[in-house]
């Protein structure tokens, strides 16, 4: 994993600068705006909201045969309309305090010894020292809550059963089936 001066170096070459343009929030192009939520992510939503957990989330849309006549697949997304994310009202984030990792940290994402940059239009700008150390934090957050989260996942998935005909998500905290 990179380290955090590394994680700061890249960012204040790069640049960014949020317009609060909410394009991110939005379907732009096919899964543009697809936000992997973990369960704990979900929760504190939840929380925040009030909302259900079918309210707030929907099963990542790529599923698997699991060779039983039923299918499953590994991780949840924040629910969305066919334009934006749920929570994307009158151009701003509703539940901004608590929302998830991808969007603290969009457009960046740290991959093992790579900062991954999306398409964003306030990539270039400058950033202020303090605005890349805060984002570099989250960065470097972000990605050791995602690799327990996989280990998570796998851990679960390594017992798993997909109930047969049936639909189901495997996170880290067990299998849940979809019913409708
Ligand atoms: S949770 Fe907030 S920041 Fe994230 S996609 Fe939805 S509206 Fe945008």
């Amino acid at each position: 994993m990179l380290g955090i001066d590394d994680v700061l170096d890249r960012i204040g070459s790069v640049g960014f600068r949020c317009r609060g343009c909410g394009a991110c929030c939005r379907r732009v192009a096919e899964d543009s705006n697809l936000v992997i939520v973990s369960p704990a992510e979900v929760r504190a939503i939840m929380a925040a909201t009030g909302m259900a957990w079918d309210e707030v989330a929907e099963p990542y849309p790529e599923f698997i045969d699991a060779g039983n006549g039923g299918e499953y697949t590994l991780a949840w997304c924040i629910r969305r309309t066919k334009e934006a994310c749920i929570f994307l009202r009158n151009g701003r984030c509703s539940v901004y305090a608590h929302r998830p990792w991808i969007c603290r940290t969009y457009p960046f994402m740290l991959v093992d010894e790579d900062l991954r940059v999306s398409e964003c239009p306030g990539l270039g700008m400058p950033i202020s020292p303090r605005e890349a150390y805060t984002l570099g934090a989250d960065l470097c957050r972000r990605q050791a809550a995602e690799v327990a989260e996989e280990a998570g996942v796998q851990a679960v998935y390594r017992g798993a059963t997909v109930p047969p005909r049936g639909r189901a998500v495997i996170d880290s905290e067990g299998v849940k089936e979809l019913h409708g």
